[in-house]
């Protein structure tokens, strides 16, 4: 028998395994296999399941409504241009160039739904849709490997147009797209057919940064081509992709004091970053790019300002929906010196200053919190630090879940945390949901895609030890990088009740650490394991909120562990410095920030004269309503109301009259889900006495 067969057999078993979704890891949304910096991975991109729950039922949607809803929005050129200009830069028809310049990445997001609802369904349908329309995205791109249709149309009809003319085209942002959404799609189908365009555009930036450093520095507008490139690398390992991504946080140093601005978080240089400043998409995709370059290097002095920078978010300048960018229109607080005027440059959509978070006013585009979700996943990944995940968590169900409605097709733009029909300031995007938003559709198909996608954040794994980050019904189903299978169940009804069961299935012959995360805002004491139903003595094993639980033994098939988070409805409070809450509280039932709308109120109730006092609410009244079709859990309690006479218009202050309280009852609501129900008034924050 000659040698060349065993290998031949053995390489014949590894294209099996491959083909049969074997890897564990390396098909993920997110692959850090093998980031030397990582310390965990996420499973495939198939290997999670929902069984029900809150998120399933989000996912249900996404694949029922939400991205065939959207697919038929993008494909038709009375709401939108996205489809019809990739047709026109591929010569399949004639036209000009329409709509905001980074349609062509909005397209690709709303793509990588698409990619990933097939992931789990495997719907032959969507996989001739996904052909049909890589077919037409190969032929726009240009040979050079550049695609961005705003300026590829132009030229195919024989005019002059320079590419990074502008850099509010958002060229890279359009490709960095491209790169996110191949790698899904391949991880996907094993087809390279949108991977070789994708690597034709990393090979396009790659030759740029090269020979144009200052343009590609000068025109990294909300750098999603940092994370593309990082994925590139991942699927392809080639470490020219690695050296680009360690070049293109290098080159922003390059873009002059006079060009840099703190809107654009090239004002300094990245190593020397300490607050999140500007515009906040821009900010967390590029923090979030960072962390994938620390990922692969290992640059300590890349993990720091980041480290920093996540700090100060959380410690200052997030909502309490775990969203970011607070401002519609404000002003760099740096500057090269803040202290002179004509160095101060405005900003929007932006971070403010510390403890700057209004409420009527807040602009939290959706995009600045889903990159916000992907930068912390990605400083998970890197520390193991629970806190990073608790943020997640806050984020993922108060932050992103708002930003479509219930029914899956309205969406939000900015996402305030009041609104009172008597404010009739003019703003410039709408405070209720929309149908279609067609000057700046990039939240749509964003939120989208990370509703389809986020049964991936649940579950990660590294050498034998298996992460349980979020707690939702849920099958995890994979193997580990040696080909060991590991399944186990989610039982709960979580984030609507605190009990948990994780049932093992199928686990290796060895000792595997399960590793359950303990949420910090949990009270010490307060949760509660159980194995195979004995009670863990506390000394047994360490509960402390805001770390991860860790039960390590041999597990066998029908092991049973009971988590019982054990939390209830709880009133919060905000740092005082945060002016607009003062004497306020907002009302929390685990992960959710619930709200009070308006028609919840009795009959002749104004929002803005309801008043709670904590310290006598006794007890909730949760009780499962559907509002939109979709189940939740609301909270009654019992609050006041000071009725007062109506403010005259025009009438800024008055006298104080101590109007006598009545009790009335008040309902609060999940703050995802406001706003289905009609155009409603809504508070996060109610005052306090
Ligand atoms: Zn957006």
């Amino acid at each position: 028998m000659s040698s060349a067969t065993p290998v031949r057999l053995l390489w014949a078993c590894l294209t099996l395994a491959a083909a049969a979704s074997a890897f564990g890891g390396e098909r993920a949304l997110i692959d850090t296999t093998r980031s030397p910096q990582a310390v965990m991975y996420m499973p495939d991109l198939a290997d999670v399941r929902w069984d029900g729950g809150l998120l399933g039922e989000r996912f249900a949607v996404a694949r029922d409504t939400m991205v065939p809803h959207m697919g038929e929005l993008m494909k038709n050129p009375a709401t939108s241009p996205a489809w019809k200009n990739y047709r026109i830069a591929a010569g399949l028809e004639q036209g000009r160039f329409r709509g905001p310049p980074f349609n062509d990445g909005d397209f690709l997001k709303w793509f990588e739904a698409l990619v990933q609802v097939y992931a789990i369904t495997r719907d032959p349908k969507l996989e001739a849709q996904m052909d049909e329309i890589i077919g037409v995205v190969a032929k726009a791109q240009r040979e050079d490997g550049y695609l961005h249709t705003q300026t590829i149309i132009p030229q195919r009809a024989g005019e002059k147009t320079k590419e990074f003319a502008d850099r509010e085209h958002f060229e890279t942002y359009n490709m960095g797209h491209l790169m996110t959404a191949a790698a899904v799609h391949y991880r996907v189908t094993g087809k390279r057919t949108l991977l070789e365009p994708a690597i034709k555009a990393a090979d396009y930036i790659e030759r740029l940064c090269r020979e144009r450093p200052e343009d590609l520095a000068r025109n990294a507008i909300c750098p999603s081509h940092y994370m593309g490139v990082m994925e590139i690398y991942r699927i392809t390992r080639d470490p020219r992709y690695l050296k680009l991504g360690e070049r293109l946080i290098e080159i922003r140093s390059l873009v002059p004091p006079t060009d840099g601005s703190d809107h654009n978080q090239d004002r300094m240089p990245f190593r020397q970053m300490t607050e999140a400043v500007g515009h906040a998409v821009r900010a967390n995709y590029l923090y979030a790019g960072g962390a994938d370059v620390f990922a692969e290097n290992g640059d300590a002095a890349l993990l720091k300002p980041l480290e920093v920078l996540a700090d100060n978010v959380a410690d200052k300048k997030v909502y309490i929906t775990g969203m970011t960018g607070a401002l519609y229109d404000g002003a760099s607080p740096d500057g090269v010196d803040h202290r002179q005027h004509k160095y101060i440059k405005t900003v929007h959509q932006a971070y403010g200053r510390a403890y700057q978070l209004p409420n009527l006013t807040a602009y939290n585009e959706t995009c600045a919190t889903i990159g916000y979700g992907m930068w912390l996943w990605r400083m998970l990944a890197v520390s193991g630090d629970a806190a990073y995940a608790d943020q997640f968590e806050q984020t993922l169900y108060n932050g992103i879940l708002p930003g479509i409605s219930l029914e899956g097709k309205h969406y939000f733009y900015v996402n305030a945390l009041k609104k009172l029909k008597d404010f009739d300031v003019p703003l410039r995007w709408s405070r209720t949901r929309e149908a279609n938003i067609p000057v700046s559709f990039c939240c749509p198909p964003n939120v989208v895609r990370t509703i389809a996608e986020a049964h991936n954040y649940v579950y990660a794994l590294s050498p034998d030890t298996v992460w349980v980050h979020l707690y939702a019904a849920s099958t995890l189903d994979t193997k580990w990088l040696d080909g060991t299978p590991l399944r186990l169940r989610q039982q709960t009804d979580y984030p609507f009740d605190h009990r948990v069961k994780v049932i093992v299935d199928a686990a290796p012959a060895r000792d595997v650490a399960l590793k359950l995360r303990i949420p910090g805002w949990v009270r010490p004491g307060q949760a509660k394991l159980r194995l195979n139903g004995a009670p863990l003595a506390d000394a047994a094993i360490e509960l402390r909120p805001g770390s991860y639980a860790t039960l390590r033994r041999t597990w066998k098939a029908g092991d049973v562990v009971e988590l019982d988070l054990g939390f209830e409805p709880t009133f919060w409070e905000a740092n005082p410095l945060v002016e607009e809450t003062v004497g306020q509280v907002a009302l929390r039932y685990g992960p959710l920030v619930y709200c009070v709308e308006s028609n919840d109120l009795p009959a002749g109730v104004a929002l803005s004269d309801v008043v709670v006092t904590p310290g006598s609410v006794r007890r909730f009244q949760p009780a499962t309503e559907q509002i939109a079709g979709a189940s939740l859990l609301t909270l009654a309690f019992e609050g006041q109301v000071r009725r007062r006479t109506a403010w005259r218009p025009g009438q800024l202050y008055r006298e104080h009259a101590d109007e006598a309280p009545q009790t009335i009852t008040l309902k609060a609501v999940p703050y995802y889900a406001w706003g289905n129900r009609g155009d409603t008034e809504m508070t996060v924050w109610l005052p306090a006495r």
